[in-house]
């Protein structure tokens, strides 16, 4: 059914209150019967799994989340009612934690791309590790200060530390530990990019 823009503007105009705008929804040719028999058969996410209580890794308000898990795969996370400290709520970062575990875009192998190369090259995680510690090493070793103004400082400002929105509470925990303990002073974490 074709519906100029003046009747569709006429169709809501009229249409306050639910019974007058699922009128105006069936005028206009949306019949909600077939949605509502497709969303039916769909299976409810926590249907036949096993619940698994657990806590939000992403910052230090600790909100309950219930992890849903069928044939060993986690298939829902969501808010624990349960919980006394969030009650079943979640904000939009604990509630899009299903995609820090289940997401196909996931990068799970090491990329490295050479100084001046235009491509990245797949590397041993274990390569680039050694590779991170050697350059962390040498730019610490050549840009230390041992003293400033006659005050002692132990310090480097070539290095920084930022943490991005997918590190947990830990993670933050020991990188923050980790830089200070090197005398890295720019430390940052940005939670909710
Ligand atoms: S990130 Fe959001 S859901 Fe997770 S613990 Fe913090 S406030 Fe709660």
């Amino acid at each position: 059914m074709g519906v100029s823009r003046r009747e569709f503007l006429k169709l809501a105009a009229t249409g306050s209150g639910a019974g007058l705008a699922l009128a105006g929804s069936v005028a206009l040719g949306m019949d909600p019967e077939p949605v509502a028999a497709k969303t039916r058969q769909q299976k409810w996410k926590p249907e036949d799994t096993k619940q698994v209580p657990s806590v939000c890794p992403y910052c230090a308000v600790g909100c309950g989340q219930l992890v849903s898990v069928r044939d060993n795969k986690i298939v829902n996370i969501e808010g624990n009612p349960d919980s006394p400290i969030s009650r079943g709520h979640l904000c939009p970062k604990g509630a899009a934690t299903f995609q820090l575990v289940v997401n196909p875009k996931r990068q799970t192998k090491a990329l490295y791309r050479a100084p001046n190369s235009d491509h990245w090259e797949t590397k041993d995680l274990d390569w680039a590790m050694d590779r991170i510690a050697e350059r962390v090493k040498k730019t610490r070793d050549e840009n230390w200060t041992d003293t400033r103004d006659g005050k002692r400082v132990n310090h480097t400002l070539a290095l920084a530390s930022l943490g991005g929105a997918t590190n947990d509470n830990e993670w933050n925990y020991v990188q923050a530990k980790l830089a200070r303990s090197l005398g890295v002073v720019w430390i940052e974490n940005q939670a909710r990019i």
